[in-house]
This record gives C-alpha cells, sequence and structure tokens, in this order.
C-alpha cells in the first residue's frame, strides 16, 4: 500500500508486488489477478469452461475470493462449506458458516452452496472425533485434515462433481513444501502439485487455482472486491508448525523478494522433469464402510473415528 504508481494507468496504487515489480491500483489489481488465475487454470488443465466445479469454502478469504474469481470467470461454480464444529468459546464454526451463506447470496443466481454439518450427519463434530486423548492440538488438525479431505471427496463423488478447487494460496504450499523437504518426505513431495488428477478409486481430481499467489494478494484481492470474509483464524491454528514455517519464509522473503514463488515455483519445474523417480504412492483400496479410498484395508481411517 502506499506511494506507488499503478503501472497501468498511473492511479495511486493499492498494492506494490516486488517479487512482481509490478504495483497496481484497485481495478488494475483486480484484473490482473483474475487474468493469472485463468492463465493458472489453463496451463494446469485444471478444468474446462462449462464444467461444474466444487470449491471447498472455509470463510475465509482465500476460499471465497476463489469462488467470487471462478464465478466472475464464468466457470459453473458451487460451494461446498464442512462445518467442522469448532467452537473453543468464539463460536469459530458457526461465524465461519454465515460469512459463507451471506456471501452466496453475492453471486449470481444459479451458484449453489451445499453444507455438511459434521454433528448431524455423523452425531460428532471434528472435536468429539479427535479426542480428548494425548496428543492435543496436533492431533485435532489431523483429524480435521483428514476429516476436510474424506468430506471434499465424498460430496464431490455424490453430487457429481468432476473436481475440487481449494483456496490455498502460494505461502501455504511453500510452507508445505518447506516442512516436506526439511523432512524429505518424498511420498508428500511427489504428490504436492497445483493439481492432483482423479484416481482410482474414486477419487476426484483436485485444483488450486490460487497457488500462485502471495497471501497478501489474496487479502488485498478480498479488500479491494468487498468480500465480507472471517478474518479470526481457527482458535486452534495458534502454535502450529504449518504458522512457523510461513514466519521462517517471511523472514527470508522480507531480506529477498521473490524467495517463496521461486522456491515453490523451481520444485514445480524439478516435479515435472521427474524429481525422486521410482518414488510411487502405495497401492489404494476401497473402505467398506463408506467406498472412498483409503491406504489400508477394511475401514478407512475417517469411517474408523465416525464408527462407535
Ligand atoms: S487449525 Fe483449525 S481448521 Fe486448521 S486443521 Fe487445525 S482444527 Fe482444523
Ligand atoms: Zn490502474
Ligand atoms: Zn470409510
Amino acid at each position: 500500500m502506499g506511494v506507488h504508481r499503478c503501472r497501468k494507468c498511473t492511479a495511486q496504487s493499492v498494492i506494490n508486488m516486488p517479487q512482481h515489480r509490478l504495483a497496481l491500483c484497485g481495478e488494475h489489481f483486480v484484473e490482473w489477478v483474475e487474468k493469472s488465475t485463468l492463465e493458472f487454470i489453463e496451463k494446469h488443465r485444471m478444468f474446462e469452461p462449462g464444467e461444474r466445479v466444487l470449491v471447498a469454502v472455509s470463510g475465509g478469504k482465500d476460499s471465497l475470493s476463489l469462488w467470487r474469481i471462478l464465478s466472475k470467470l464464468g466457470y459453473a461454480a458451487d460451494g461446498l462449506y464442512i462445518d467442522l464444529g469448532i467452537d473453543d468459546g468464539c463460536g469459530y464454526s458457526k461465524r465461519s458458516g454465515d460469512y459463507v451463506r451471506k456471501f452466496a447470496q453475492t453471486l449470481p443466481a444459479g451458484a449453489r452452496l451445499h453444507v455438511v454439518d459434521l454433528s448431524v450427519a455423523y452425531g460428532k463434530a471434528v472435536p468429539e472425533m479427535a479426542g480428548r486423548r494425548a496428543g492435543g492440538k496436533k492431533r485435532l488438525c489431523s483429524v480435521c485434515g483428514l476429516v476436510k479431505r474424506h468430506e471434499m471427496n465424498r460430496a464431490a463423488r455424490e453430487l457429481g462433481y468432476p473436481v475440487i478447487a481449494t483456496g490455498h494460496n502460494l505461502d501455504d504450499e511453500a510452507a508445505v513444501l518447506l516442512g516436506n523437504t526439511l523432512r524429505w518426505e518424498v511420498e508428500y513431495l511427489v504428490r504436492q502439485a497445483p493439481v492432483l488428477p482423479a484416481g482410482d478409486p474414486g477419487l476426484v481430481k483436485r485444483a488450486k487455482p490460487l497457488a500462485r499467489f502471495y497471501e497478501r494478494e489474496t487479502a488485498a484481492y478480498a479488500i479491494v472486491s468487498d468480500i465480507a470474509y472471517i478474518e479470526d483464524e481457527c482458535p486452534f491454528s495458534k502454535g502450529a508448525t504449518s504458522l512457523r514455517l510461513k514466519e521462517t519464509l517471511n523472514s527470508m522473503e522480507s531480506g529477498s523478494p521473490g524467495t517463496k514463488l521461486h522456491f515453490y515455483y523451481s520444485f514445480l519445474r524439478a516435479r515435472k522433469k521427474g524429481l525422486f523417480p521410482g518414488v510411487e504412492r502405495s497401492e489404494l483400496q476401497t473402505c467398506e464402510k463408506c467406498g472412498e479410498a483409503t491406504g489400508i484395508p477394511g475401514l478407512c481411517a475417517f469411517c474408523r473415528l465416525t464408527v462407535e
């Protein structure tokens, strides 16, 4: 924000992006984000015009911006909100859901919002599924991640969407990449990509159309576009490893603009050339109860959590 002038029209800029050597005014920034998203979708063959896309929305800036952008670009994008049942005294999930429902009304008629309330569908939400056993927040977040992946895929399959889009931004992707690199998690590394093709058995294609934008760019897009979103983070995100990784990357970025972008893009290029040949995903099976893909025979990890 500040003294820079828009490169396109010389009006005062709303954002300066040193990593792109680009400053833009509100109007031209919105135009740039939408055009860049379209190019990224086409480059990675995420989805075609007319194909139905299920956007996983959390009520935060990234996912709501993504839904707005896809809708403006003319894609048939519907939303999916999973009510995780996170309260912790601040009503986090309930408030997030309210933002999503209000936002959905700002989209052109025809855009649909699907809601899965875990407490209604399974009789318990994420905190109860994670239990009060040892592991604390870490276990809660790993259960939460598993539940979100399971429910996104199940909903897309049952509702007939060929692709799921999530709002992950470059800061998210670079932090995951750094974490996996620090532990050399090669099986995760080979599967980290802006688009994951559909797979057997019943894995729906997944795409991250905003993976090329810095978090401050998606935040600026939401603000300039008047998108009302939940600004609070999930109460359980405090102290999470992913936040520490993001802080590390941000301090490197401030000394050397473009660090995050180069880290991620160089990785994508190496991956394309066949980084870690011979690393393959373990054979997947079908869960006996829900029919979702699982690495273990019998019940999938989600069904194990929800049966008792
Ligand atoms: S921080 Fe909150 S929303 Fe994120 S994985 Fe953990 S519990 Fe789920
Ligand atoms: Zn301008
Ligand atoms: Zn299952």
